[in-house]
């Protein structure tokens, strides 16, 4: 029986309640009345139900419609301003004990090259991000407790956060590994990571079961109450996804937001963050089996409700998506994107590419400078900030400032700071000019005038060298 706060993931992600859920959209997607009345209630930035935000994605009315994109636009703005953080993933390791079968990592595949990365590798990886100028990681690995044990993942955070290159470091690395024990959860939260990521890939149990016929990750509720185990283990920021393709979005859009409910009211927190990923070609995956693809349409309307419906989670987006659905996304409600990523082991630093260790194609293939560049000719900052969690502002400390608005006096001066150091260590000239300016106008946006002015001296101090201040 469906039940929010239960432990037991077939009770908070219960599939009579999604039915429920779909039913109840379908009789009520021409109900104007209450379609009208969920819009004016998410005005109040508390969010909406499962159940509600199902409505509206089930809505087809065009007017409506829109209202649905304009108010996620402006939420957008009212809680992130213009700030887009940057981030990049490092793949660790490909190796993969998983028959997971829409990626290429999964054991059967004989034909990609199998790499895990040493210690000195990893340097080689992370000199080569910084030297673009990224500051957060997400860091990747298949699930193979030979080649990958937890160990190695520490081992390599650790590496990580050691490598201080001219004025590059990482200051956050954003950890998506296979669902695991509270133990091991401890000892991530102990090799100061940031967010624990683990996207469901499908919210359907039956399906998943099918689409994961074999490994450890073939066991739906120690996958789908990983979440709960990372709390248990002290970590507080916790990234859900869902990999949209896989099965009906619908089905998959209700599953995310009671995932997002449940989390709340067992853990008093809801996610940290939200992924939107779509399934990719890959080595020996075609996306084209899988019939459950969404159009660049659906996909915009699933960004801009979740927007609208869970209000205080960031958006990620990856570079499974083209310039130009990024383009319409980031407007929508998405708040991280990354930059320049490369999906094979080894591939920052090998160019990677002809070893065949990809996990999908990527379809932004631009630098790191062009991204920046084309954020900000849009009137976006480009964050590198990585300031909350260093400062502790994690899990619920977050969430407040957040519904505070207080965010304003913190997040944008910590974006202009930092955008302030990739300006300087590694844009291009036009980039550089460009970027001064934005400066200089964003100013104006921080409300408090003691936090302005302050900020106003730290830049200088950043011209002058130091690095690394924030609010
Ligand atoms: N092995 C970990 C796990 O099982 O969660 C880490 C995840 S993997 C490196 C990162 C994510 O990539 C997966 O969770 C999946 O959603 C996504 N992925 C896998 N194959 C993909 C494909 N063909 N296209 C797009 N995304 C894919």
């Amino acid at each position: 029986m469906y039940n929010p706060k239960s432990l037991k993931a077939e009770e908070f992600i219960d599939h009579q309640e999604i039915l429920d859920t779909l039913k109840y959209a379908d009789e009520n997607k021409e109900n104007f009345e209450l379609i009208d009345s969920l819009l004016e209630k998410a005005k109040n930035l508390k969010g909406l139900t499962h159940r509600e935000a199902s409505v509206l994605l089930a809505c087809e009315d065009e007017e409506r419609t829109r209202k649905m994109f304009d108010l996620a636009e402006q939420i957008k703005k009212d809680f992130y301003g213009n700030r887009i953080v940057m981030f990049a993933p490092l793949y660790l390791s490909n190796y993969c004990v998983n028959g997971c079968v829409y990626c290429p990592y999964h054991y059967k595949n004989k034909h990609i090259c199998r790499k895990k990365l040493s210690q000195e590798e990893i340097k080689r990886e992370v000199i080569a991000l910084q030297d673009m100028g990224h500051k957060r990681l997400a860091l990747e690995a298949g699930e193979d407790p030979v080649n990958n044990p937890i160990e190695y993942i520490l081992e390599s955070i650790k590496t990580i956060y050691s490598i201080k290159h001219k004025n590059g470091a990482i200051r956050r690395v954003n950890v998506n590994i296979a669902a695991t024990t509270v133990e091991n959860y401890r000892k991530l939260k102990e090799a100061g990571i940031g967010t624990y990521i683990l996207f469901q890939e499908t919210y359907h149990k039956e399906s998943y079961e099918k689409l994961h016929p074999t490994g450890p990750k073939h066991n739906y509720s120690y996958h789908t109450e990983a979440m709960d185990r990372a709390m248990e283990g002290g970590i507080d920021d916790v990234g859900l996804g869902v990999l949209f393709g896989l099965e009906l979005y619908r089905y998959e859009f209700a599953g995310l937001l009671m995932h997002a409910e449940h989390l709340e009211a067992v853990h008093g927190v809801g996610p940290h963050t939200i992924s939107v990923p779509r399934i990719k070609k890959a080595d020996d995956i075609d996306p084209s089996v899988f019939d459950n693809g969404i159009s660049d349409e659906t996909f915009g309307k699933i960004c801009a409700l979740i927007r609208i419906c869970v209000p205080y989670t960031g958006m990620i987006i990856s570079t499974r998506e083209s310039p130009a659905v990024r383009d319409r996304v980031i407007r929508l409600g998405v708040s991280q994107i990354s930059g320049a990523s490369k999906t094979s082991v080894g591939g920052y630093a090998d160019g990677g590419e002809e070893e065949n260790s990809e996990q999908f194609d990527v379809s932004d293939n631009r630098t790191l400078d062009e991204v920046v560049n084309w954020l900000m000719s849009k009137g976006y900052i480009p964050s590198f900030c990585t300031a909350c969690y260093r400062a502790g502002r994690t899990g619920d400390r977050f969430m407040k400032l957040c519904k505070s608005g207080q965010i304003q006096n913190c997040c944008q001066p910590n974006a202009l700071l930092t955008l302030k150091e990739y300006l300087i260590d590694y844009a291009s000239p036009e980039t550089k000019k460009i970027g001064e300016q934005l400066i200089k106008n964003e100013l104006d946006n921080i409300p408090n005038e003691k936090v302005k002015s302050k900020c106003i001296e730290l830049l200088e101090l950043i011209e002058k060298g130091d690095r690394d201040f924030k609010f």
